[in-house]
């Protein structure tokens, strides 16, 4: 079984193009990473055994305490929960708490309005 964040495709491959009394910025730029992020085709790799998880804090969260805190968070890379002292790298420790998340999802029937 994979557990990926559901992350919203959609949102992240926006067009950057605007209109034409606010014309957007680096259009070309944005244009090459849409075609990018959508080549990836996220959307027909899920289902099967493949589950979306909700991704609120999923970086803020001690996987040894569940103690969410953006002070855990000591670096882009570094995660150190301030309440247990439980250190980690920043996305093994995310992680953990996809995987567990995706566990709490089939067992219980957590939904993404129960997550905190
Ligand atoms: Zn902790």
């Amino acid at each position: 079984m994979i557990v990926i964040e559901d992350l919203k495709v959609s949102n992240m491959s926006r067009s950057a193009k605007g209109t034409t009394d606010n014309p957007g910025t680096n259009v070309a730029a944005k244009s090459g990473l849409n075609r990018s992020i959508l080549n990836q085709g996220w959307h027909e790799f899920r289902g099967g055994e493949v589950l979306a998880v909700p991704a609120h804090y999923t970086r803020q969260t001690c996987p040894a305490c569940q103690h969410v805190s953006v002070d855990n968070r000591k670096t882009q890379a570094r995660f150190k929960c301030v309440e247990c002292g439980f250190s980690e790298n920043a996305y093994l420790a995310g992680a953990i708490n996809i995987k567990a998340r995706g566990h709490r999802v089939l067992a219980c029937g957590e939904t993404a309005s129960a997550v905190q």
